[in-house]
This record gives C-alpha cells, structure tokens and sequence, in this order.
C-alpha cells in the first residue's frame, strides 16, 4: 500500500547532497553532508549522536529494553571525488539519467533511504531502525568499522544501501574480501657507471617482488593480485636506493587471504643487500554468500515481484562496509540507487528505476 515515492523531492533531497562535495581525505566536508543527513532524520524523530571518529548514529524507535533488535542501515557520506570535481562534473541529466559525483556512491542511497524512512510515517518495525552514517568507508572504514561491528552484533539484520551492481536491478549478496600491501624495498645507491657493483637496485628488486607476488592469484577461485603504484628510483645515471609498490588484494574466502599473507610477508629478494619493509593486510574479510543473505534476499526478490520489477542478485569483487557485517549478522547489500559508474566519469543514476528501489527498501523495513 505504499505511495509512490516522490522523486521530484528526492531529486531536491540529492541535489542538496551533491553539492556538498565530500571527499574522504575531508572530515569537515563530509561532516556538512552529515549535518543536513542527520536534520533530516531528526525531523522524521530520530535520536541522534555523533560517535568517535565521525560516525553518526541515527535511532528510530529503539527498544530502549534491548529485547527486540534492530534493523540496521549502513551508509557513507564520503566520496571518491576532490573538491572541485562537480565543476567538471556537474550536476545534469541526460533523459532517465542524472549525472553527478556521488550520485550512484553512494548519496542516491542515503536519499532513498531517508525517503524509505519518511514513508513509515514514524510506524518503526519491532526493535527500530539503528542508522549509522559513517565518514571513511572509501578509505577503509578505519575510525567507522568498530562501531559498525558493534551495531552489527546487536542487529537482526544488515542491510547496506550501496548501490545495486552497475546497470542492473541486481542485489550484492556477497563481496570478495580486499586488502593492500605497501612494500618498500631499501638497496643502496651507486654511479651506474663506474661502480655499479657497489649498488643494490631497489627496483630490479621490486620488479622480482611484482613478479612474484602476481603470481600469487588464483583467479580460478577469486583470488586477484594487482600491482597498482610503483614509485622508485631518482635519476638514470643512479643505482636506485628506494622503490615501493602497492598491491591491491581480493580474495573470496578467508583461506586465501591468509596463503596470500603468509607468502607476502615471506617474500624476499634475490640481492640480499636489499631489506624490505611491508605494511598492509587484509582490510575487509570477504563476504561470503551465505544461507542468511540468500534468505534475505529471497524477501527482497518477493517484494519487489509484488511491485512489479524483477530482482536479481550477484557476488561482486568490491567490497563495502557488509564485509563488516556479514560474518556477525544477516547482510543485504545494493539496496541503494540504480544506476552506474561507481568511481568513474559518467556517474549516473537511473530516474526510471530509483523510485521502485525506494519502494522496495520500504516494504522491507515495513516486513522484515
Ligand atoms: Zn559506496
């Protein structure tokens, strides 16, 4: 029995929040989304705090006894874009797509949800909602993480609102864990010319180190290894003394994180001169696809039959804050805004398809 959301305020709510451009590397920036974000769920009666590190914390209806758990939402008001960003990118659409930093990732998902949220008119589900709207996921979660693992063990279920999978009506029902390695390798500078015996090349050592640790993957059961930065050595006529390379990690279960780990840290190079220095691990555990979040996502699949559009589902290799939530409590993920180019130049929602996912998101918080 739900209305229709009203995209026309929706396109209001998001234009507000684009425009606040809020990149992770700024507390004070991400912090003017939070503030409007956090306005917004008071007007609706919500508690709110803010918690250490930046999280904010939005409470509808909570069972002040702890009896009933609740229902918690995941969501960030950082992006991945510089201040500056929207004078290249601005804010435009394009027939059903509206284009913008942010738009997909994920501020079309705290839009949604705040409307989600409106439409209960303040009738919460048993245990209440417990928001938490944290400043850092696209750099790690570091200060947001213990207090999503914290809401997460008293939850009865986690759902993320990060966009579906690019261009698509498909939930996230599992991610691939993600780490990062920095390995430094220390040689010793030399005349490339007249004594190159008395230098150790870091980077002749690093190119082993890239070799060694792509062969590493496992692509066959998800495990992939990516060498993405590379910084090293001063001038040509110079036996480098420093290089370091940055790896990207992903692994589908926790058995490969730990044989990537191992043989990371037991790497060594050939020239023995040449001392390492690693930092980096696992960051997020992988989500794995569990009978929990299928069961969730079988009520999503229902509800949505019912308003008229086709669910799907799928594991991805990104990953988000449900890798936090999903080995401690049932996780759905993607209940954001459809649309696509996640980190990329042509961002973009779909207009046609937002308001379905926002009745969905709704009928879930209404039934679960
Ligand atoms: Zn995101």
């Amino acid at each position: 029995m739900s209305a229709q959301p009203d995209l026309t305020a929706m396109l209001a709510d998001l234009h507000t929040l684009v425009g606040i451009e809020s990149p992770s590397s700024d507390p004070v920036a991400v912090s003017r989304v939070m503030d409007v974000v956090e306005g917004w769920a008071r007007d609706l009666g919500a508690t709110t705090r803010a918690l250490p590190g930046g999280t904010r914390s939005l409470q509808f209806g909570l069972d002040a006894s702890g009896a009933e758990r609740p229902l918690l939402i995941l969501m960030h008001a950082d992006t991945v874009w510089p201040t500056g960003t929207l004078e290249r990118m601005p804010w435009r659409h394009d027939g059903d797509r509206l284009y913008g930093p942010g738009t997909y990732d994920m501020k079309g998902g705290i839009v949604g949800t705040v409307h989600a949220l409106r439409a209960l008119h303040g009738e919460w589900p048993r245990g209440g909602i417990h928001v938490l709207l944290s400043p850092d996921e696209e750099i790690g979660s570091v200060t947001s993480r213990p207090h999503i693992e914290a809401a997460a063990q008293g939850a009865r279920a986690a759902l993320v609102v990060e966009p579906p999978v690019a261009d698509s009506h498909a939930l996230k029902t599992g991610r691939k864990g993600t780490g990062g390695y920095w390995l430094t390798l220390h040689g010793i500078a030399s005349h490339a010319g007249n004594r190159p015996a008395d230098g150790a090349s870091a980077i002749t050592a690093a190119a082993e180190a890239v070799l060694a640790i792509h062969a590493l993957a496992r692509p066959e059961v998800g495990t992939t290894i990516s060498a993405g930065v590379i910084h090293g050595g001063s001038a040509m006529n110079v036996i480098p003394e420093t290089c370091t390379v940055e790896f990207d990690v992903r692994v589908s279960t926790l058995d490969e994180a730990q044989r990537v780990d191992d043989a990371v840290r037991a790497w060594a190079p050939t020239d023995t001169r040449v001392r390492t220095t690693l930092t980096g691990g696992l960051n997020r555990p992988p989500f794995e696809q569990g009978e929990a979040t299928l069961a969730l996502y079988a009520r999503a699949r229902d509800l949505a039959r019912d308003l008229g559009f086709t669910l799907e589902h799928e594991s991805v290799g990104g990953g988000s804050d449900g890798n936090f939530t999903a080995p401690i409590t049932p996780t759905l993920d993607g209940l954001g805004a459809p649309g696509d180019g996640a980190h990329a130049a042509h961002e973009h929602i779909r207009l046609d398809r937002w308001p379905d996912h926002v009745r969905l998101l709704t009928r879930l918080l209404r039934t679960l």
